[in-house]
């Protein structure tokens, strides 16, 4: 029985390398999460990562960002990448088709998210810390509840989305996603309509699980900081999986692509 879980441990997710030149050839979009994927932090990639964006682009491959971060951030990322493709900024909640387009109307509302995060002050007095850029935030609100269980942050705000990324935890109005963000931005693209099947996914934590379970083409980038219940879940909902992690991951990923299109 033991040898059987591990025989299905290891046709969970395949190696970055099973990418076919097939598969390769018909992808026409990139979405990177930011944070534990192009990078481990911070406002710079490596110049691998930025080297591996240009080649994609020239090779005809858009790259976009969707990332739990603000949208000001990723516009500045966008723009000094020279990224062309959308933008899904907040896990989900605010997007743009382009770096400089308008802003896409989602519908989705900041009221859930302060509800939770008062609720959590209250539950946990002096133990949120809320950290700035909340007031950039649309829609998601971060903060860091240290000592706290996501199971008892989850209890306590009730009917709100509790998202962890390992660099932050999120509060956000329920039903929101990456993936399913992704997927109404495709069918509003003019003139190049992208199918799901088009689109390669890389991500590294549990805010990616949607981009991994609705887009067939999907890359996990190991994080060693995921816990191990997570990972598995991970490594279950992708199709590939990078050697190395953030940054040299993608890098190795974006080379292979464009080798097997040549
Ligand atoms: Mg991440």
């Amino acid at each position: 029985m033991q040898l059987k879980m591990n025989y299905y441990l290891t046709q969970m997710v395949k190696s970055y390398q099973s990418l076919t030149r097939e598969t390769a050839k018909h992808i026409k979009l990139i979405m990177a999460d930011v944070d534990g994927t192009l990078n481990t932090g911070g406002d710079q990639v490596s110049p691998s990562v930025s080297d591996a964006i240009y080649q994609l682009q020239k090779s005809d491959i858009a790259v976009g960002l969707v990332s739990g971060r603000t949208d000001p951030m990723l516009q500045s990322m966008a723009m000094s990448l020279k990224i062309g493709g959308p933008l899904i900024a907040e896990n989900g909640a605010v997007a743009r088709l382009t770096p400089h387009g308008n802003l896409v109307d989602l519908g989705y509302s900041r009221q859930p998210a302060l509800k939770g995060l008062e609720k959590l002050k209250a539950c946990y007095p002096g133990r949120i810390w809320e950290r700035e850029d909340n007031q950039e935030r649309m829609i998601d609100l971060v903060f860091r509840a240290d000592g706290i269980t996501p199971e008892k942050i989850k209890r306590c705000v009730g009917d709100v989305q509790v998202l962890d990324s390992t660099y932050i935890l999120h509060l956000m109005q329920k039903g929101i996603d990456k993936g399913k963000t992704l997927k109404r931005l495709l069918g509003q693209m003019d003139g190049a309509t992208i199918r799901p099947d088009e689109v390669l996914v890389i991500g590294d934590s549990m805010t990616d699980l949607s981009l991994f379970k609705l887009f067939p083409e999907s890359v996990l980038v190991p994080n060693p900081n995921i816990p191990e219940t997570d990972r598995e879940i991970l490594r279950d909902a992708a199709r590939y999986i990078s050697d190395y992690e953030a940054g040299e991951g993608f890098s190795e990923v974006a080379l292979h692509i464009i080798h097997a299109r040549t």
